[in-house]
């Protein structure tokens, strides 16, 4: 290893950022071992920290854009350096001084959106509850059992929107007394906050958490693990507390409280990719499957990566929003997996997987072969 001597200015910033934990890092390795990224091509987070401690950072590079924050690397590390914080730290220095790449140049357009209509994909804060225009959908009061918070991609994305009224039609079937908050539910602000815009993510989160109080929810089912990750374990930071529920616990209570009856048969192969921030970050393993297997005729089946190793879709840390090229998506290997189990199925409960299984599935020309599913939409079709 060769000798440096520290931009001491550079490293107080990347410090004050919150990256400070870098120091624990003693460069064993064992997280670039398994990153995600170097079964597509080379990256390394081991360096990546090392440049931070040094003040060596090249601020302007791709590499401190690439990490999905999986959640993989942390678990890993020896020394408890958490590398999600080091890289939201160099991309907060980084957007302080407008530096971006090529690759990033997306997610400022997203960020815009964020900023004049509470959600990145631009659409018009007007129109976010359209999706439920014909659905008789309540709007959210607060003796209602629980508030329905939708997410963006659900509200605004053709596809998702499938899964906003899969979700709603199933909360009708069971009698839940729910409604959404239209035009006053903005983004959670989790992406936005982890590629580095944290004064944006403070304005959102404010915005939902002024919204929450009047309206006097205490219940919030949520469709996104994001939303579920950044309610149940950033939001308290502001001195609130919400209960929470991600969308497969809910109806996993909804099935084992008898208020669902799953009717017919689903004489499918299906296969389970766990979405990291409901996995990894936040342990919700078992209910997406126990609700499969419930489901009569299902066979559920594994693909070579699952539970706490399953394989990043590619869409966390923002990267959703930041262009990947074809040759480098983890979201085609993962589909290569799901057909090398023989799954005609592969079901997830998370909008960021779903926008990138459904694109992998397109390029790899596997429209015959895997048919990608929400939860919520196999269940739907079942009551
Ligand atoms: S959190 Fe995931 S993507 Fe980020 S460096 Fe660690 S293993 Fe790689
Ligand atoms: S696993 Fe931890 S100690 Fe080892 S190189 Fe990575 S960050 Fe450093």
């Amino acid at each position: 290893m060769e000798t440096v001597a520290p931009f001491i200015e550079v490293v107080e910033e990347i410090k004050e950022a919150g990256g400070e934990i870098f120091k624990l890092c003693f460069q064993c390795g064992l997280c670039d071992a398994v990153c995600p990224w170097n079964r597509v091509r080379d990256f390394s987070m081991r360096k990546l920290i090392r440049e931070a401690a040094f003040g060596l950072t090249e601020i302007d590079g791709e590499d401190l854009w690439r990490c999905t924050t999986c959640g993989n690397c942390p678990t890993q590390c020896p020394r408890g350096v958490k590398q999600i914080d080091v890289a939201v730290a160099l991309r907060r220095v980084a957007t302080e001084y407008e530096v971006f790449p090529a690759s990033v140049k997306s997610a400022r357009t997203a960020r815009a959106s964020l900023i004049s209509e509470g959600n990145p994909l631009q659409g018009e804060r007007k129109n976010r509850s359209q999706w439920a225009k014909d659905q008789s959908i309540k709007p959210f009061s607060e003796e209602m059992e629980a508030l329905y918070f939708v997410g963006c991609y659900l509200s605004y994305d053709p596809r998702m929107k499938k899964v906003a009224v899969a979700t709603a039609s199933i909360l009708k079937k069971a009698g839940v007394e729910f409604g959404i908050l239209g035009d006053r539910e903005s983004c959670c602000g989790e992406s936005i906050r982890k590629a580095g815009s944290e004064e944006v993510f403070k304005t959102l989160a404010k915005d939902n958490i002024k919204t929450f109080i009047e309206k006097g929810v205490k219940k919030i089912i949520v469709s996104s693990p994001h939303c579920y990750h950044t309610f149940k374990n950033e939001y308290p930071e502001f001195m609130v507390h919400f209960e929470v529920v991600h969308m497969n616990q809910y109806l996993m209570d909804l099935i084992e409280d008898g208020r669902l009856e799953l009717k017919g048969e689903f004489s499918k192969r299906v296969t389970y990719h766990d979405p990291c921030y409901l996995g990894r970050h936040n342990g919700i393993y078992d209910e997406p499957r126990n609700i499969l297997n419930r489901v009569p005729g299902l066979e559920l089946v594994e693909m070579e990566n699952f539970r706490k190793n399953s394989l990043c879709c590619g869409g966390g840390g923002g990267r959703i929003w930041m262009d990947t090229p074809k040759e480098e998506r983890f979201s085609d290997i993962r589909l290569e997996q799901a057909k090398a189990a023989g799954a005609s199925i592969l079901a997830t409960s998370c909008p960021y997987c779903i926008t990138n299984f459904e694109e992998s599935r397109l390029n790899l020309e596997y429209e015959d072969i895997v048919e990608i599913k929400d939860i919520t939409e196999i269940i739907n079709d079942m009551l």
